[in-house]
């Protein structure tokens, strides 16, 4: 039984109880322990906060972009001096193996120490109008919200906050519920990277209450939201009703990979099982649809089923683990009812945990399940799970192939396996998905290229690249010169 930690909010650099003094309890998923009462932000706490962040933009805007970069990069020493404590705190919260978390750290630190370097805001200047010198500028909004999820909290909360305090902006930060406990360890350490008070927030708490304050509030002009696509909606609502504040969305997904009878069958089986249960299965990009080629399913779902089983599911703070429980009772319930959905529906089911015996699992582990022959059109085929449970369809032709992966809502990620490399890019281009692995899938992706979705699972593009665009606002200037244009 560890300590059971008592969470603050971070507002004005100081670290503060929620106004009413209320919190909420956090348990263990693995144990079912107690391990934090984490305090629960009020609306008051979310006005407080937009005025820290609002009085102390004029400043932080006005430094120079290196100078904004120092206290980004001290922030990204102290993750990597911290990551073992880092894992530990998302392991006992929402589950993740502490094994499988550098990738969380590393892709941290890379936010921070990109954009405490490369955050220069350029307009364009423009002679095309004779008689006038015309300019446009790339300035911050001021403040900005930002939401984040709990399946992998310090990689969203970097990916938002370091483009977003390099573009000059003041941010507050809504931890997820589910997940507060590395944010609220980022919290601590804020005032001593050097940021000055109300640069950066971080509000604790449900999105009834503080997220839902922070997409209506007046005072805030950009937000942005990475979560469910039925929680981006909401979000969506309340932007517009109140000040129609930008609003950037990463959302959900239900993402197809289709493998071709010349593919690499075992490779696509290693591949899609990784993406499919990797961290629980609690992965936007998640391959959770796939489409074989018929005459290959009864091998694709030997290799997959084999693979699957080779999982290590048990304590996510012991190394050598690489699946823990889903994050909560409530994740685990909603899994357990689309297997249930899945079982009625699916001409076979396969579950990997049948028969086993290891004591090393707790309530909320699930074992990997296969589904084959799901009716087209069914709920398992159109909601998103969240969970370690794969859908094998078959498709005859490649158009059959593009229509079925592309009835979906959705559109975060496809992949395709195939050696025809003709045919790869044909049906790249076909698939409505904002990213695209040919041969590989999720979660192969790329520092430099966009990050989103289409259609319900987003509307922004996130990426080393793109990200600062979302925090800056663009104004143009029309200057009249008296001889200029001849
Ligand atoms: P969620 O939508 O339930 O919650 C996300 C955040 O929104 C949390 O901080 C929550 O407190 C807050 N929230 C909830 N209701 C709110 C409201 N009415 N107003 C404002 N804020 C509110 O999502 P989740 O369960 O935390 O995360 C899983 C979802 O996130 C999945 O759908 C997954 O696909 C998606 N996701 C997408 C990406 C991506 O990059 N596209 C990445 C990770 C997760």
């Amino acid at each position: 039984m560890t300590e059971v930690i008592e969470t603050q909010l971070l507002i004005n650099n100081k670290l503060v109880p929620a106004s009413d003094n209320g919190s909420f309890e956090l348990y263990s998923p693995h144990t079912g322990d107690l391990v934090a009462k984490v305090a629960e932000a009020t609306r008051d706490d979310v006005n407080t906060a937009v005025d820290a962040a609002q009085a102390a933009f004029p400043a932080w805007s006005a430094l120079s972009p290196l100078q904004r970069g120092a206290p980004l990069k001290k922030l990204a020493d102290l993750h990597l001096q911290e990551k073992d404590e880092l894992a530990r705190l998302d392991a006992i919260s929402m589950g993740k193996p502490v094994g499988t978390h550098g990738i969380d750290v590393h892709y941290a630190v890379t936010q921070y120490n990109y954009f405490a370097e490369a955050a220069y805001p350029q307009g364009h200047t423009s002679l095309n109008t004779p008689g006038f010198l015309n300019m446009s500028l790339r300035q911050p909004f001021g403040v900005v919200a930002i939401i984040i999820p709990w399946n992998a909290p310090l990689i969203f909360f970097a990916k938002k906050v370091a483009p977003a305090l390099a573009a000059g902006n003041c941010v507050v930060v809504k931890s997820s519920e589910k997940a507060p406990l590395t944010p609220w360890k980022v919290s601590q350490w804020i005032e001593k990277c050097g940021f000055p008070p109300g640069v950066i927030n971080i509000l604790s708490g449900h999105g009834q209450t503080s997220g839902q304050a922070l997409s209506e509030h007046m005072k805030i002009r950009a937000l942005s939201f990475t979560g469910s696509t039925r929680t981006g909606r909401s979000i969506a609502v309340a932007a517009a009703t109140s000040n129609f504040k930008k609003v950037v969305f990463e959302l959900g997904g239900k993402s197809p990979s289709l493998v071709f009878d010349d593919a690499d069958i075992e490779q696509a089986a290693k591949d899609i099982e990784l993406s499919i249960n990797s961290n629980s299965g609690q992965a936007c990009f998640a391959s959770s649809r796939v489409y074989v080629q018929e005459g290959i399913k009864s091998q694709f779902v030997e290799a997959i089923t084999r693979v699957a089983k080779t999982r290590k599911l048990g304590d996510p703070t012991k190394p050598g683990i690489n699946q823990g429980p889903q994050a909560d009772k409530i994740q685990y319930e909603n899994v357990q009812k689309y297997i249930a959905l899945g079982k009625d529906e699916a001409g076979s089911t396969i579950d990997t945990g049948a028969g086993v015996t290891n004591n090393e699992v707790s309530p909320y582990h699930i074992h990997p399940v296969i589904f084959t022959d799901v009716p087209e059109g069914s709920r398992l085929t159109k909601e998103e799970v969240f969970g370690p449970v794969v859908i094998v369809n078959e498709f005859a032709t490649e158009e059959e192939a593009i229509a079925k992966a592309n009835n979906t809502e959705y559109g975060l990620y496809a992949s395709l396996y195939t050696k025809d490399l003709e045919r790869a890019l044909r049906v790249a281009k076909k698939l409505e998905s904002g990213m695209l692995g040919v041969n590989c899938t999720s979660p192969t992706n790329s520092w430099d290229m966009p990050f989103g979705g289409w259609k319900g699972s987003g509307t922004g593009r996130e990426s080393l690249l793109e990200s600062m665009e979302h925090y800056l606002e663009v104004k143009s200037i029309y200057v009249k010169v008296n001889g200029i244009g001849g």
